[in-house]
């Protein structure tokens, strides 16, 4: 007898998932968004940069982004040496940002690290060794805080870098994902990101209450849906849209039936352990570390981890 069987499934057998990812770690922003988002179910991934932790000690941390995820958003929040500024001088002299020259980097106490101003704004800049230095640092802070094995994801500040090698370099580091910036519902849909070491979020603060209305609208098509939001929690407080937060959370939050709220990285796995699914003649096989839904023949089917469903 042919079996019809589909795990495309979250827990709550819904085929959407939520989530968000938030850079810089601005406490103040993080704690308004996160009030917000907790008592409606909600979680999320927060891109912290280790230079930045000053507002707590690690306990308190831990406390703060309890039940999210942590990726790596770089010590200094440096840009990389790019093509587009491969005309600048370097100079020996610390930058005075008052009387810096045009395209020029001036030297830090740090090896490989420059500071430069574009348009008033002064900007870090590393070369690939030292930028990578600076990621390794940042993840092996982070983890000291949130635990080790928990910071995998990376973010890149001011978005990808043009420079090959580092992205390269980046790519077989072990890490899990790479974030970059910019809204892509309109080329994705909703669907999960086809390159994780390149993707981003589907929507940002600006789009984010239409994009959700949207979302909730769209017919399933069999596939498992992704909606993620960003960018800063900083965003909604400049464009002064924090209802339309509440609005979305209302919309979508405590609602397990219909939609499944995770950080980015759960849900990742979670369309991996989708994807590992085993299912021959007489059985359906879950080789992952998670429990699966499915429908078979009709009838829901829960699969533990590592479990097999034979077919009656
Ligand atoms: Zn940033």
């Amino acid at each position: 007898m042919k079996h019809t069987v589909d795990f495309r499934f979250f827990p709550g057998y819904t085929r959407k998932s939520v989530t968000f990812t938030m850079d810089d770690g601005n406490v103040t922003w993080d704690k308004v968004l996160l009030d917000i988002v907790r008592p409606c179910g909600l979680r999320g991934t927060f891109n912290l940069c280790s230079h930045i932790l000053k507002a707590f000690d690690a306990a308190g941390y831990r406390d703060f982004y309890r039940d999210q995820e942590i990726a790596n958003h770089v010590r200094f929040h440096p840009m990389a040496m790019t093509p587009a500024r491969a005309d600048f001088s370097f100079s020996d002299a610390p930058l005075d940002p008052a009387n810096a020259a045009e395209r020029t980097f001036y030297k830090t106490e740090i090896e490989g690290y420059y500071t430069f101003t574009e348009r008033g704004r002064v900007y870090g800049v590393a070369t690939v060794p030292t930028y990578l230095s600076f990621t390794e640092q940042s993840r092996a802070a982070l983890e000291d805080i949130f635990g080790e094995g928990r910071v995998t994801g990376f973010v890149w500040p001011y978005s990808e870098q043009d420079n090959e090698e580092l992205r390269e370099a980046l790519r077989n580091s072990g890490v899990s994902y790479m974030r970059k910036t910019g809204c892509v519902f309109d080329s994705l849909q909703y669907h999960f990101p086809p390159d994780r070491m390149a993707w981003s979020y589907t929507t940002d603060s600006y789009h984010l209450l239409s994009c959700a209305k949207d979302y909730i609208a769209a017919a399933d098509d069999g596939e498992l849906r992704f909606f993620c939001f960003g960018v800063h929690a900083v965003d909604f407080e400049r464009a002064g849209n924090w209802e339309d937060l509440r609005e979305v959370c209302r919309l979508i939050g405590n609602r397990p039936e219909e939609y499944y709220y995770a950080p980015v990285i759960e849900l990742f796995r979670y369309e991996d352990a989708v994807r590992s699914l085993v299912v021959t003649d007489e059985e359906v096989i879950n080789p992952s570390d998670v429990t699966l839904y499915g429908v078979v023949d009709g009838r829901r089917v829960e699969l533990l981890p590592h479990g097999t469903y034979r077919f009656a």
